[in-house]
Parts: C-alpha cells; structure tokens; sequence
C-alpha cells in the first residue's frame, strides 16, 4: 500500500500533522513507539510564554513577542512557520476541537494566565473550555486538596496564590472515601469521580465551603465523562470550578491526547504503536521506513512523504551519547551545543540540552552540515526541530502544534 503520507510520532505533533492530511483525504499511517508527552502534559497549549526566554514577566500581548522573536532568531522554528501560518494552525485546532467534543478557547492575540498546582501563576494560549475562568475576576477563590491524591497540596498551592495575587484564599482538605492502602494518582481519581456516589461525598463535604467562589481543585473530575462531573459539581455547588493540571499522569493532557487519537482513528488514520521505526530505505527521498515485529521481521511501510515528529530528546527521538547527539532513523546532523559543563546543567538561563535538535529549512525538510536538502519528502516537527528552547520560553505545545500544521502541508503539496 502506498500511503500519502507517514508520520513517525504519536505526539502534538505527529498529530498536529494528521489532522491536515485528514481534512483534505489522504491517506495516512502513523507509526509510534509509543504514545507522546501530551499524555503527560498539561493540556494547555503554550505558543509563547516568556520573550526574550529569560525575561520572567509573562507575555500578554503575544503576537507582539511572537514578531519580536521572528525578527531577531531566523532559526526558531516560529520564524520557519511564520506568524500567519501559526495563527491558521492555532484556529484550525480551535475549530477541530469542537468538532472533536473537547472545545478549547483562547487566541492567539493574547496569552491568559493560569494558576498551577505549586500555587504559581503562569501563562499560556489554549486550554479546554471548562478552563475559562478568571482568577483575577473572582470575588472569591477557595483550594481544595483530596486526601487520597498525591502531590498536591491545598495549603501551600494557596499560600503561594496569595502572595501571587495579594488577597486571601482559603484552602480545604475533602476526601473521596476511598481506602486502597495506597496513594491515588490523579488518573485514578478522575475515574473515580465519574460514579455518583463518590463524587456525592465530596459535594458534601465542599458544599459548605464553595458557595458563589471560584473552587480551585486539581484536575481529577472525570477522564471520559469530565463534562458531566464539572457541569454536576457546579451546578451543585453553585459555583465556578477550574481544574488545576496536576504533575503526570495529567489528566487534562490525557484528555485531549485520547481525543485526537480517537477522531484521527475514527477519519481513518492507522495508527500502529508499540514498535519503534528503526530502518529505512532511500537516498535523495525516503522510499521505505519499516518496524520490527515481535517476531522479528520488518513491516515496510511506503509513503509518497515523511514526517518526523519524534519528539526529540524527551520524546527519545534524539539520543544522548557522552560524546554526540543523534537522530535516531535518519540519523541526520543535530546541531547540539558542547556537552553542558556541570555549571550549565541547572543554568537557569536556557539548559544547553532544550535547543538540541535537526536543523531544517523553511519548508522544515532537513538540512546537512552545507545546508543541502538531505531527503526531499522528509519533513520534521516538533520537538525534533532544533534552535529553540520550549521550557524556558513556553512554547513546546505551540511549536509542535504549528510545526506539525507546516510539515502536513509541505508534504502534501503537489
Ligand atoms: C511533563 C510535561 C509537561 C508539559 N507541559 C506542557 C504545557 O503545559 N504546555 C506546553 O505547551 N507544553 C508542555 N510540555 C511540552 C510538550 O508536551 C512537548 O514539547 C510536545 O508535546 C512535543 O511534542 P512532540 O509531538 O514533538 O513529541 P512527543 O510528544 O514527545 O512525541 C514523540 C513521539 O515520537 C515517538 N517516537 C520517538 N522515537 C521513535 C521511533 N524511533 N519510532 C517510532 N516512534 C518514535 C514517541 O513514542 C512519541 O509517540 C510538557 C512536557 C512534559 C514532558
């Protein structure tokens, strides 16, 4: 089978990138070792917290940074996208997340600020609808901590807020009544909360506590059925509630990575997990890429394009060596800085390791070390892409979001 396009990652992504070749029918394979950092993440989708990086003043006004940064680092992935294209990739996702059944807000005029579960305020760009509550508006903010949920902690989240926001908030410890002999993750709870009689004994507990406030409370209310445990607790305690994103597993990433796949498989893309892409076959265009079975044979897939959206270090399609850094299936040139000293480890102005990553031209295909195209019908994405450092600016989600948005339209160009 000759597929149109093939993309290696099932991160933001790979999946950024599917979304494309699904609206315009082309016939896509996905193939994963496993499933992306998403999962891991937030939920929220960051184009650009902080600019210049290291200024600690978060962004508001964010398609003036967004221009600021264009104009002084060509090699930034936002510079190879450009801002119309990114403010395309950023509605196009706002609009399939309707679509999807898990509605996002925000724009990318301007960055809002959240708060986070160690009680810090930051910003970001997209987040799920449920989220659109304003902690500067309201009159008042209570925290409330569930026992049996590991890191988090209602004191001390709310401690940090008031200094934050220089007003009193009061914070609560409920619990959900269950006894496993061991701590709950947030995943586990967020299950737990869609059955009634569960989430009853914490209404009863909050009812007296949240009336007409804005309750924060880490993110556990539902993995499937979120949408009727917030609008259910809400509704009972008349009161606004926003969730918190909690440390992984989070449930808010795992929301939104389990709604792509499932509108990506549900369009028809494959999606194969479980097995890395470790071979290929090609010279000035990839002919082939393949996985290794169980059984140990190769399973050779075709495309007419390729998409990396290995996820880079983290995402383990780059590996760190004491001496070097590689790309993984193509084994193309990374430019990487010197192995960080032990001084640039903690540096609290950029960790040399977070800019790492494949070099690209503005059509994202890879370049060697003269700056030639290496192959014509491979593009890259994501976190794989070189020259920027998504921690420190904020950016990872936006700039796998609308790297992966080019990399689909490049592909199937012609
Ligand atoms: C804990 C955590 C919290 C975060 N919070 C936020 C946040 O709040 N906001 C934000 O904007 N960003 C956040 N990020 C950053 C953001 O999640 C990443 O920058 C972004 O997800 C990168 O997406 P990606 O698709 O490039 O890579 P990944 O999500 O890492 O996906 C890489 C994919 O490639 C696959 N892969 C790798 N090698 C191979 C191979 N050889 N063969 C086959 N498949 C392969 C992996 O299995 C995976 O499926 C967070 C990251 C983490 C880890």
């Amino acid at each position: 089978m000759l597929y149109d396009l093939v993309i290696i990652g099932a991160g933001l992504a790979g999946f950024s990138s599917a979304l494309v070749a699904v609206e315009r029918g082309k016939k896509t394979v996905i193939l994963a070792r496993g499933l992306g950092n998403l999962y891991s993440s937030s939920g929220y989708i960051d184009l650009l917290g902080y600019y210049p990086a290291t200024e600690r003043k978060p962004l508001l006004s964010l398609l003036e940074g967004l221009n600021r940064l264009i104009d002084e680092k060509p090699a930034h992935p936002y510079s190879l996208v450009g801002t119309d294209m990114i403010k395309d990739a950023f509605s196009s996702f706002l609009s399939i997340s309707e679509v999807m059944g898990l509605p996002y807000g925000g724009s990318t005029y301007k960055n809002v600020i959240m708060p986070t579960a160690v009680g810090s305020l930051v910003p970001t760009t997209l987040f799920p609808k449920t989220a659109e509550r304003d902690v500067f508006e309201a009159e008042k903010i209570v925290v409330a901590g569930i026992r049996e949920l590991i890191d988090f902690f209602p004191a001390y989240t709310a401690g940090n807020l008031e200094i934050a926001l220089e007003r009193k908030i009061d914070f609560y410890w409920v619990n959900i009544g269950i006894n496993v002999h061991r701590e709950l993750n947030s995943y586990d709870i967020a299950l737990a909360l869609e059955e009634k009689e569960i989430r009853d004994r914490l209404l009863k507990q909050l009812k007296p506590i949240s009336k007409g406030s804005l309750l924060l409370i880490p993110a556990v209310l539902g993995v499937k059925r979120w949408k009727e445990v917030i609008s259910h607790m809400e509704e009972e305690l008349e009161c606004k509630v926003l969730e918190i994103p909690t440390f992984p597993p989070s449930v808010m990433g795992y929301r939104l990575a389990e709604t792509l796949l499932n509108y990506l498989k549900s369009k028809g893309v494959e999606i194969i997990t479980g097995y890395s892409v470790d071979y290929f076959k090609g010279d000035k265009d990839v002919e082939e890429v393949a996985i290794t079975m169980s059984n140990g044979r190769l399973k050779k897939f075709k495309g007419k394009s390729y998409i990396l959206a290995t996820g880079g270090i983290l995402g383990e399609g780059l590996q760190v060596y004491p001496q070097e850094i590689k790309e993984t299936i193509f084994s193309l040139p990374v430019i990487s800085p010197e192995p960080p000293s032990r001084e640039d480890f903690f540096n609290l102005e950029g960790q040399p390791f977070s800019s790492t990553g494949v070099f690209v031209n503005n059509s994202l295909q890879p370049l060697d070390r003269t700056g030639k195209v290496i192959f014509n019908n491979l593009f890259v994405s994501g976190a794989t892409l070189g020259g920027y450092d998504p921690f420190l600016e904020k950016s990872g989600n936006g700039v796998a979001l609308s790297t992966g948005y080019k990399a689909a339209l490049m592909a199937l160009k012609g």
